[in-house]
C-alpha cells in the first residue's frame, strides 16, 4: 500500500504513544514524516525531529517552517500533542486550567496558524486532530481535560469550515482509553499497577485497551487521499465504548 508516496507529513506529539505510531505508520505507508515533540529524543533517527514546546509559538513556528524546508512542503498536519488533567472544577486552579489549555488547545491553534500557508499548496492537505472520547462522554473526575477536548471537536469543525475552500481538510480521532506511555504513566500511580491494569482492561468493551497502533490508523486513513471527501467529521477509535453506549473509565 503506497498511500502516502510523495505526501510530506508533521506529527506534533511524535516521540511517543499515539504521535510516535502514526509517525512510524505514515513512514512504512510512503510518506516523508517529521515529528514535532517537546521530548529531546524526537531528534533521533530514523525520524526527522524538531524538538519544540507547543506552548512557545516562536518555537513551533521555527519547528514547522524547518519541517517543511526539509521535506519540500507539507500535505499533512497531525495535530497529537496533548497533556492529561483530573479532578474537578474545584481541584484545579487558574493556573492549570491555562497550562492544560495552551497545550491541548492553542498548541493546536499555533502548529495549524504556522502549517496552514504551507498545506494550501498541497494538492492533498489534511490536519488531523487527536480529540478524545472525553470531548463527548461526561467523564467523572476530567472537568478540564475534557473542556480542553470539547474545545479541539469545535476548532475541528470550524477549522474544516473555513478552509474547506482551500483544499485542507480537517477532521478529528476521539481514542478511549489507548495503551500509551500515558496510561502506562497513571497506572503506575496505582498501588497495584499490574491489578489496575487488568481492572481498566475488564471494563473496556473488548476487555482490552485500543492500541496506539490502532490510532494511528484512523489517523492515516482521514490524513490520507482515501478520505479525500471527508472533512469535519470525528472517528471513534474506543474498541466500541461510545457506539455501545458504555460508559468509558
Ligand atoms: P503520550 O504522553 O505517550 O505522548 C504525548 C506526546 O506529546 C509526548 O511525546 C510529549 O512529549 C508530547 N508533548 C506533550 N506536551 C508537549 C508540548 N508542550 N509540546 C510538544 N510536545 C508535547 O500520550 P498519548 O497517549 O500518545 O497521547 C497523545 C494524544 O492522544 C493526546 O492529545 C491525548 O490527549 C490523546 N488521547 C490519548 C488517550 C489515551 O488513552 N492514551 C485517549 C484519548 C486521547
Amino acid at each position: 500500500m503506497t498511500d502516502f508516496e510523495g505526501l510530506k507529513a508533521l506529527v506534533t506529539g511524535g516521540a511517543s504513544g499515539i504521535g510516535r505510531a502514526t509517525a512510524e505508520l505514515l513512514a512504512e505507508r510512503g510518506a516523508q514524516v517529521a515529528v514535532l515533540d517537546l521530548d529531546p529524543s524526537c531528534v533521533e533517527k530514523p525520524l526527522l525531529g524538531f524538538r519544540a514546546d507547543v506552548t512557545d509559538d516562536t518555537s513551533v513556528r521555527a519547528a514547522v517552517a524547518g519541517a517543511a524546508e526539509a521535506l519540500g512542503g507539507l500535505d499533512v498536519l497531525v495535530n497529537n500533542a496533548g497533556i492529561g488533567a483530573q479532578g474537578t472544577v474545584e481541584d484545579n486552579d487558574d493556573d492549570e486550567w491555562r497550562r492544560v489549555f495552551d497545550v491541548n488547545v492553542l498548541g493546536m491553534v499555533r502548529t495549524a496558524r504556522a502549517a496552514l500557508p504551507h498545506l494550501r499548496r498541497s494538492a492533498h492537505a489534511a490536519i488531523v486532530n487527536t480529540c478524545s472520547i472525553a470531548a463527548t462522554a461526561g467523564l467523572p473526575q476530567r472537568a478540564l481535560y475534557s473542556a480542553t477536548k470539547g474545545a479541539v471537536h469545535s476548532l475541528t469543525l470550524a477549522m474544516a469550515a473555513d478552509h474547506i475552500r482551500e483544499g485542507v481538510r480537517v477532521n478529528c480521532v476521539n481514542p478511549g482509553t489507548a495503551d500509551t506511555p500515558w496510561i502506562g504513566r497513571l497506572l503506575d500511580r496505582a498501588s497495584d499497577p499490574a491489578a489496575e491494569r487488568a481492572a481498566l482492561e475488564a471494563r473496556q468493551p473488548a476487555g482490552r485497551l485500543v492500541s496506539a497502533a490502532e490510532v494511528a490508523g484512523a489517523i492515516a486513513y482521514l490524513a490520507s487521499p482515501l478520505s479525500g471527501a471527508t472533512t469535519g467529521t470525528s472517528l471513534a477509535v474506543d474498541g466500541g465504548m461510545q457506539g455501545l453506549r458504555l460508559r468509558p473509565v
